[in-house]
Parts: structure tokens; sequence; C-alpha cells
């Protein structure tokens, strides 16, 4: 979470009025910067994590974990060297949705792949400790990505009652909201805009005696019409922003040389990104029960969507532009490169744009392709307005146009320069969950890295059709998809096929994540994998030093572990331990008791005191112990 402006919000009655001020002059300020930088080059390979922790406490006598709405006070704490000496941090600390949470970020950026991809995991573990520093004694944080019974009676300490004013909610509190002004508008404004709370229906696991409907969730209906969603047998409803924007990401940014690398490592890593998606999966209980999914992704999603019915295609045209396919918080709809592996028929997403937007950037020089992404951004009014903030220097600002990009959320991030900064063209690959132990968050971010980095060197290529990348998307969510489900990939990455005329529909295949890192052997369809061609990259253009090269041993065998199935997901051991519990009934319900003994398992796995071998098997832990 970068950008947030100080100062005063406007309620949704006053922002809406301004939408079209900002969207126009959020289009002056990105056509200067473009005009700016869109020459620049030769920038280094520079980048950067964001890890998101949640602070819970955990009670003396009953031994209940709750989460602990407080992440505001430590934070104050955190930041205070920053704001003494801001060139001179190990970490950069930030606050995210959640007034339970923490996300942390390297103080400055790492330049290339050497010696410090070895330093990686120790930054994640300085920072874990860092915060547990200034904890209270009961106080623990954890890097999960969901909270297991968020919403479920006395969930957070100190207790509030729900029906708040800013979220609504019958189930959240509004003090589980970030105290900062941006928080409570962006809640507030996104309900205010679609007319009604957000409905955020996922499916529930069903069990042997898991009932339709659970007693002890029972809710007021927002309506009794029997076709909508929360009203389904079998259904996780949830009605806040709170359920998804606290969930727990694993982030990434990288500072490519020049504008068109940035747009070729974006279309690639678009399609990447369901399938770490999948390989990521750390959430499956919501609301105090195992959910039929085992990502946070479309719970995010729908926990932003602010469309309105007429948006929605449920009423016709009459105050709204046009009819909108997606949330906010979605998978990409364009591909943006001109290089020589992109072929127009991957687009076959009909995109929806500002109109408006789209022959000021084109009427500027920017070419379509590329203006078609910035005008689809600019569908979205602005949610957040500062009333100090409206009238500003389109040279010298980027507000209004970091304001409406700043709220679309998608799988990858096209980020320009600010005006005057120093920092380049950069992508932002967003979908991972954060894992348990640092060690795993680190062999993901590095592996990241080092696929960004191959895709330029070796030219992969990673292009299916956009259709597909959706349908990825939402099979990225079914239970245990790693090992269960297929996902469209392609034949052949690594032959560039840009220039050929044959069929799209022949240049992939429905695959397993085992075929698409380890490889497959059938003769028909044999191939090396991704993990191979990484290795190889690897051994061929990094000089690794011997260290380095065990390290990086660890992490590609953490993933192709993953990948197989030899090793669980998140989502699929915590499914086994709640499904082993003494005390699980086969309903589906997790309990408090279960979640304290899961969570207690959690710590321990993170502090290396237990080892889960169907998690992280030996080999890859530590000679000294710990999964750190
Ligand atoms: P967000 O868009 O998620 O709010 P920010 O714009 O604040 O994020 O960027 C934060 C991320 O960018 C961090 O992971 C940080 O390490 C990384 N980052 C910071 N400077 C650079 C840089 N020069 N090149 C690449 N990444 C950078
Ligand atoms: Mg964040
Ligand atoms: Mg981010």
């Amino acid at each position: 979470m970068g950008f947030i402006a100080e100062g005063n919000t406007l309620v949704w009655e006053d922002a809406e009025k301004y939408a079209d001020y900002i969207r126009q002059h959020g289009v002056e300020q990105l056509l200067n910067i473009w005009n700016d930088q869109k020459d620049r080059g030769n920038d280094v390979f520079t980048w950067g994590d964001e890890v998101e922790y949640i602070l819970v406490s955990v009670d003396n006598e009953t031994k209940d974990i709750k989460l602990a709405l407080r992440s505001h006070e430590v934070l104050a704490v955190l930041m205070q060297k920053e704001k003494l000496d801001p060139q001179n941090v190990d970490y950069l600390w930030r606050p995210e949705y959640g007034r339970f949470m923490i996300e942390g970020t390297p103080g400055q950026p790492y330049h290339g792949l050497g010696r410090q991809l070895l330093s990686i995991e120790e930054s994640l573990i300085k920072r874990r400790e860092e915060i547990e520093s200034h904890l209270k004694e009961n106080e623990r944080i954890l890097t999960i990505a969901s909270y297991p019974r968020m919403g479920v009676e006395h969930f957070a300490e100190p207790y509030s009652s729900p029906n708040g004013l800013v979220a609504e909610s019958q189930f959240l509190p509004d003090t589980v909201i970030n105290p900062h002004f941006r928080f409570s508008t962006l809640t507030a404004n996104i309900r205010k805009r679609r007319g009604k709370n957000v409905s955020i229906n996922i499916p529930m696991y069903k069990d042997i005696n898991t009932p339709p409907q659970q007693d002890h969730q029972t809710f007021v209906s927002p309506s009794n019409d029997k076709a909508e969603p929360y009203n389904q047998p079998y259904n996780i409803y949830m009605d806040a922003m709170g359920f998804g924007m606290g969930c727990c990401c694993l982030q990434a940014t990288f500072q490519m040389s020049n504008i068109e690398e940035a747009r070729n490592v974006y279309d690639h890593m678009a399609v990447m990104a369901p399938i770490m998606l999948s390989l990521t999966a750390s959430s499956a209980i919501f609301k105090g029960l195992l959910s039929d999914i085992d990502a946070r992704w479309t719970v995010i999603s729908q926990s932003v969507d602010d469309r309105t019915p007429e948006e929605l295609g449920q009423q016709p045209l009459k105050h709204n532009k046009c009819v909108i396919n997606k949330s906010r918080y979605d998978s990409i709809d364009t591909f943006i490169s001109r290089g020589n592996t992109y072929r127009a028929e991957y687009n076959d997403l009909p995109l929806v744009y500002d109109k408006p937007s789209l022959e000021r950037m084109v009427g500027a020089g920017m070419d379509e392709q590329l203006a078609r992404h910035f005008a689809h951004l600019f569908i979205r009014d602005p949610l957040v307005i500062y009333s100090d903030k409206i009238e500003l220097d389109d040279k010298t600002h980027s507000d209004h146009f970091e304001n409406i990009q700043s709220t679309n959320w998608q799988t990858v991030r096209f980020k320009p320069p600010s005006p005057g900064s120093p920092i380049g063209w950069r992508v932002e690959f967003r979908p991972m969950e954060v894992q348990l132990t640092d060690f795993e968050n680190a062999a993901f971010i590095v592996f990241v890295a080092i696929l960004m980095r191959a895709i330029s060197d070796l030219k992969l290529n990673f292009y299916v059709p956009i259709t597909k990348v959706d349908e990825n998307m939402k099979t990225a969510h079914l239970r245990n998809s790693v090992v269960n489900n297929k996902f469209y990939f392609r034949k052949n990455i690594t032959v560039s096929t840009g220039t050929s005329t044959g069929n799209v529909d022949e240049e992939y295949e429905l695959m397993t994540i085992d075929e698409i890192f380890n490889g497959c052997k059938e003769e028909a369809r044999e191939s090396v994998g991704l993990l191979s061609i990484i290795r190889k990259y690897v051994a061929e253009n990094k000089s690794f030093d011997a260290e380095t090269n065990r390290l990086m041993d660890r992490y590609f065998s953490l993933i192709g572990k993953r990948a197989s199935g030899e090793l669980m997901t998140m989502s699929t051991w915590t499914r086994h331990f709640v499904q082993n519990h003494p005390s699980y009934k086969h309903d589906s319900v997790v309990s408090q008791e279960i979640q304290n003994d899961l969570l207690q398992r959690c710590f321990q796995i993170t502090n290396g005191s237990t080892h889960e071998p169907k998690l992280l098997s030996a080999e890859l832990i530590t000679a000294t112990g710990g999964a750190n």
C-alpha cells in the first residue's frame, strides 16, 4: 500500500461530482509522464517485495486467539525511524486495510540478481523480529492469507459490535478498519456507489455433516429473493470490504530497463498469475467455515465490487456509461506489449474503455494498445477524493492518475514513473498468497524475480488468449487445483511464434501445474517444464557462487514439490489439520478451539519449533533447524 495522501476525504455524494474532473486530469497527468518518460532506457533491474502480516493476541487464560486491532499503534512506532531518516532504514512499514495488518517492504530496492538473493530471507526474518520487538507479551504476528474466524462472534480484541456506520456490516465492526480516513472512505464509498452492501458469496465445503445453512451464522437476509446467492444452500455470505481487503498478499515490483520491456513482462506475468495463485493458495477458511475454494482472490474481488446494477447489466444504462464485465479487483483485461511474440488474437476479450480518455491519449500520440489499457482503467470512478487535493498542477502531480490506477487492483499492475522521480517503468506482480514461513515467502519472491528476468533474457513466451487466462483464474480457486485441475498453458514457451499465422488455439493445451513446472514425459507432448528452463537459465547466465546456487536449489525444489503435489499448499494442509482435529464435527465449522490449535501450530511452524513434513520437507529446512 503505497499511495496514501493526508487530508480530508469527500463522502460519495460529493466525490461523485468530481469524477469526470479527476478522470480528465488523471489522463493529462498520465500523458505528461508518458511524454517525459517514454524514451528513457537502460534503467537497472531493481525490485522489491511486499509482505503483509496479521496481528493476533492470545488470551493468557482461555488461550483463545483473536485478531488484535492494534497495528496502527505498532506501525506508529515502526515508522518512527523512517520519519527521522527515510534514506537509512532497513525496512519500510506501511498500513494496510485492516487495523490488524502491517505491511513490510525492504528499505531500499534490491539491485539485480546476485549474491543479494541470499539476503532476501534474512530480510524477512529481520522484519518479523522487528515487528515482534514492539508487540505486547501476548501478541503475535502471522503470515496467513485470511484470518479463519473473521466475522464470527467475538473474533477481535477489543470487542466492538458490528453494524457500524461505515461498513454497515452484520458481521464486522468498523473497528477492524485502519483508522486512516482513506480506508473508511473507500469502504463507505464503494457501498454507496453500488447502492447497497457488497455481497461476497463463496461455496462452503460440504462435509458429511454439513447442514445447508449454518445456524451459528444466521443473518438477516438483505432480501428474501430465493435467486440471490446468499440465500442458496451451502453458501458462505460476507457483507463487508474487510473480509476481502483484510486478506494478506505477497507482492513484488520490478523496474525494467524501458517501457517496452515492462510491457512485455507485464503480459507474460499476467498469464502466470492464476498459476502462481494456485501454487501459493493459502486460504481455505472464511468466516469460521471450511470453504470450497482455496484462494482469497475472489473474496477480495467481490469485497470491493462497486459496480451499480446498470454496470452489472441488470438495469438499462441511464446514469452510468457502460456495462462492466469485472470487478475493480480482477484479472487484467488486455495485453499491452507490441513485442514480436504478441498476436492480436490473444486480446480476445471485448474491452470496455472510457472513450474520451482513449481519444485524448491516442490524439496525444500514445499507441492504441497502451491507450486502451489505460482507458480501461479509466472506466472506474475515483473513490477517495481529498478536498484539498483537487486542483493540482498536472505537470508536477500524478495524484489523479494514481487515484484511478491504485484502485484498479489487477493481477499485474503496469506502473509508470512518478513525475520527477528517478524510478522508471515498473511491473507489480500481485496474485500470490502470503506463505507461513519466511523461507517459503523468500522462495516465491526470488522465483518470480528470476522468472521476470528469464522472460526478458530468454524471450520466453507464455501468451494464451486472455479469455483463457480468465478461465485459469477461476480454476486457480478450486480446492487443491494445483493437483486436481488443469490450466491452459502454451505447449512451447521457448519458441516465439509471434510471426506465425497459425490458429492460436493450436498453441496451447490444458496442463496440470506439475506438467507446467516439472515437465511431461508423455511421448506426444514431451516438455522439460518451466523449472528446468529456469534452472538452466540460472546456470548459464548467472555466475552464482556455490552458496547462492544451493539456496536457489532449495527454493526451486520447494516450488517443484508444491507443483507436483509432493508437498501440500497451505490451503490443503489447513484442510487436513481441521479435518483431523479431534473436536471437528465434519460439519465445516472451524470452532474457536480448532482455530486456537491451528494458529498455535502455525506459530510453531513459523518459528521452526515444529516441522510439518507434508508442508515443508526436511531437506528444505536449514541445518539450523528452523524453516526460517
Ligand atoms: P503499491 O503500489 O503496492 O502500493 P508502492 O508503489 O509503494 O506499492 O511500491 C512498493 C514496492 O515497490 C515495494 O515492494 C518496493 O520494494 C518496490 N520498489 C521501491 N522502489 C523500487 C524501484 N526503484 N524499483 C523496483 N521496485 C521498487
Ligand atoms: Mg499491500
Ligand atoms: Mg503492492
